[in-house]
């Protein structure tokens, strides 16, 4: 027999390197990469995932044997733990925030069924003895009688005390009395009681794919076929059958035996598409998992272990399913790739859509990107032929394209919300019993500077962005350099004294809009009202039933919805967008108005887009008014580039936390001196500055950005400043 194995283990908690246990005999074979085990340290058992296995190698120190397997299935396919060290250098993230993005927290907890304690009737008592219990204890009696009703069945605890009326110690005294026993049954859920099959329970047939459609898929096809990495841009108007093509797509890759993950931006207000899924692909041998945050822990685990298991084959779901538990996926499909939604907004902060591409390339498989404005950083890999693209440009139901009116609101009367057309066009709409929707693009959380005279907005001189207001110290700061200057009284364009700060919610919108309209039935979708997955679902049902004449909404109500009575799209400010302070404000712009114009008038009738704005001549208003994509892109991506933005070059955001803002004044400073001296020649150094929420949980907040052409360079260099 030869030397023994040790195995390299990243423990969950603590720290990034790893550490080397033997493998013990008995062990032999079931422990390989990605499986999670316990190990002894410092004499606690602590949990992690085995990261290398090699041969024992002559050390001074003795090491031990790890302890046990935690999961009797691996956690981890190898390319995803090559993904997570590209993550880790990537997003200068931990390993360990990484598996916990990747890895469920019920897998982790290494719970690996769900049990639940079960009761079963042990002694039937006689007429007599039941009278005594009766009289004696009537809340055992009660207990007895119902588990009667079981035979020989078994009945889940908490369904007998729910059932019975009776307490816990009921149940307790008659098990001490042996006239119940109880045992541990594992429970198993199917993964698709998930709530979106009951919502949507559509037939959908397969069509015959027209052209344009045809064109793509066999493009796709060739891609599929050549088993190397690929990623293709399916470029497709809303209502072009993108979705149609995606699914011949997955229909291909299951037959041939391999398996699917399918993004979507969010999952929960897609339950036609789940629907449309199940009913296409839900006979081909396979399961189709729907993963989304509303899954029990115990659904979560029966999802991930059919995954993981090989007995389901294809997933959608939203954000976190580019991780899901499948070796080498075949494909990856990412819907609506321009979407924000595929951001994680907490360490690490990574991009779905990034990971969805670089995943497909540690698999050697294919990632279809589709969207019908997708993002600069898309486009621009498809202008490098990094990725290849093909194009849907005309609509299955051959419905023309909505017509685009832009509203010039520095002609409408001053302070005015609703211009006079978009009033007649709600008008209009109402008395023919068709519906409209109303968008403003994002709760106005900062509040940006305009002049009612001139349209003038203020922007940092250093960065091209939009300053924000700091009411409390009285200035207006840039939030990209820290730049700020005293809030100024008066626009420094024209010197007109009517200026305003403009912040400006659905609420207030949807008070006016019943001003006007006193008899409209008006709904109202935003992060206010939408606590709970239940409300969207129940407003959207209003709205389709026709419940409701307007729907008034942020941007979540743009996302793949279809209904075909709304003839009317308005969106109100469009400006707000455009100066939000981001310097992808012009591209969401852009997106946001060719999204809500495919809102409008599918099917037979035609439909109205207005688009209200104080910058009619704004770069993203023009080319979407014209539909012009490519012409579009061209500007914005000279723009990126003379500022250094991405995709020109990446940029890494990097949050200082302090409880003393003294200190992390002081402490950013240096840090960004060191950084200039490190990193000068790889990137290029903008800040200190307050975050633009300049204090979270009574920590004060400092931001520094990276504008890098090397990212893989700097995050690196980061990384090691930080362990200093
Ligand atoms: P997208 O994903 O681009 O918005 P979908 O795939 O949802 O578009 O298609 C829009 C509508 O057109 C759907 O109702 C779909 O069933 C239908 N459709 C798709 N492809 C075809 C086709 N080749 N022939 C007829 N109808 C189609
Ligand atoms: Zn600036
Ligand atoms: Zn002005």
């Amino acid at each position: 027999m030869k030397g023994r194995l040790t195995a390299k283990i990243a423990l969950f908690s603590g720290m990034d390197n790893f550490l080397t246990y033997i493998i013990p005999e008995n062990l032999r074979g079931q422990i390989e990469k990605g499986s999670m085990v316990s190990v002894p340290l410092r004499n606690i058992l602590r949990d992690g995932i085995v990261v290398d296995i090699c041969p024992e190698e002559k050390t001074e120190y003795k090491l031990k044997p790890l302890s046990h397997l935690v999961q009797p299935q691996k956690v981890l396919t190898p390319d995803l733990i090559d993904l997570a060290f590209w993550m880790r250098d990537y997003y200068c993230a931990s390993l360990q925030s990484i598996f916990e993005t990747m890895i469920p927290a019920i897998v982790r907890s290494g719970k690996a069924e769900m049990l639940a304690k079960e009761i079963l009737l042990k002694k039937n008592l006689t007429e007599e003895e039941f009278t005594k219990l009766e009289k004696k204890a009537p809340q055992q009696a009660k207990v007895y009688s119902t588990m009667l009703s079981y035979g020989d069945e078994g009945v889940l605890k908490s369904a007998l005390i729910k059932e019975s009326g009776a307490t816990d110690a009921a149940v307790a005294a008659l098990i001490k009395k042996e006239i119940l026993t109880e045992k541990e049954r594992v429970i198993m859920r199917t993964a698709y009681e998930d709530k979106l099959s009951e919502a949507e329970r559509v037939s959908s047939q397969a069509h015959i794919l027209n052209a344009e459609q045809e064109a793509a898929f066999k493009k796709i096809t060739e891609e599929l076929d050549a088993k190397k990495f690929a990623a293709h841009l399916l470029y497709g108007v809303t209502g072009s059958g993108k979705t149609e093509v995606y699914m011949h797509a997955m229909k291909r890759v299951v037959e041939t035996g391999g398996s699917c993950i399918y993004l979507v931006p969010e999952i929960s207000l897609t339950p036609q598409t789940v629907g449309r899924l199940r009913s296409r692909l839900g006979n081909l041998g396979t399961e189709l998992v729907v993963w989304h945050s509303g899954l029990s822990e115990g659904q979560r685990l029966d999802a991930w272990r059919s995954l993981a298991s090989g007995k389901a084959r294809i997933v959608v779901g939203a954000r976190s399913c580019v991780f899901a538990p499948i070796e080498n996926p075949s494909l990856i499909i990412v819907d609506e790739e321009h979407d924000g939604a595929y951001k994680q907004d907490k360490s690490p902060r990574y991009n779905g859509r990034d990971i969805a591409v670089y995943r497909a390339k540690l698999a050697n498989s294919l990632c279809i990107l589709g969207s019908a404005t997708p993002s600069l950083e898309t486009l621009y890999n498809v202008q490098k032929k990094k990725y290849s693209c093909s194009k849907i440009l005309s609509r299955t139901d051959n419905a023309a394209l909505p017509k685009i009116l832009i509203v010039n609101m520095n002609y409408e009367k001053s302070g005015a919300i609703l211009s006079n057309l978009l009033v007649n066009k709600l008008l209009e709409k109402m008395d023919k019993g068709e519906q409209s929707m109303l968008f403003l693009n994002r709760r106005g959380y900062s509040k940006v500077f305009e002049c009612s005279d001139c349209g003038e907005v203020i922007q940092c001189p250093h960065c091209a962005m939009t300053m924000t207001l700091h009411k409390a110290q009285n200035v207006i700061r840039c939030h990209i350099c820290g730049f700020e200057q005293r809030t100024p009284d008066r626009c420094p364009s024209c010197s007109s004294l009517n200026v305003k700060w403009y912040s400006f919610g659905t609420q207030k919108l949807e008070e006016i809009v019943q001003k006007i309209l006193p008899s409209a039935r008006i709904g109202r979708m935003d992060a206010d009202t939408m606590r709970h997955k239940d409300d969207y679902r129940r407003t959207l049902a209003h709205f389709k039933g026709g419940n409701l004449d307007i729907l008034i909404g942020t941007q979540m109500i743009a996302k793949g919805l279809d209904f075909p009575r709304v003839t009317l799209v308005g969106v109100v400010n469009a400006d707000i967008s455009l100066h939000m302070p981001d310097f992808r404000a012009a591209e969401r712009t852009y997106q946001l108005i060719v999204q809500v114009a495919g809102r409008a008038g599918r099917g037979e009738t035609k439909g109205d887009v207005v688009i209200q704005t104080r910058n009619p001549e704004a770069a993203p208003i023009q080319y979407a008014k014209n539909a012009d994509m490519e012409a579009f892109l061209e500007e914005e991506l000279a723009n990126r580039i003379e500022y250094n933005y991405p995709p020109s070059s990446k940029l890494i955001r990097h949050i200082f936390k302090s409880r003393s803002l003294q200190k992390l004044e002081y402490y950013t400073e240096q840090w960004a001196k060191l950084a200039e001296a490190k990193l000068g020649k790889f990137c290029q150094i903008k800040g200190p500055a307050p975050a633009p929420i300049e204090k979270i949980e009574d920590f004060y907040r400092y931001q520094i950005w990276y504008f890098c052409t090397n990212i893989k360079n700097v995050s690196k260099t980061i990384n090691a400043m930080r362990k200093t």
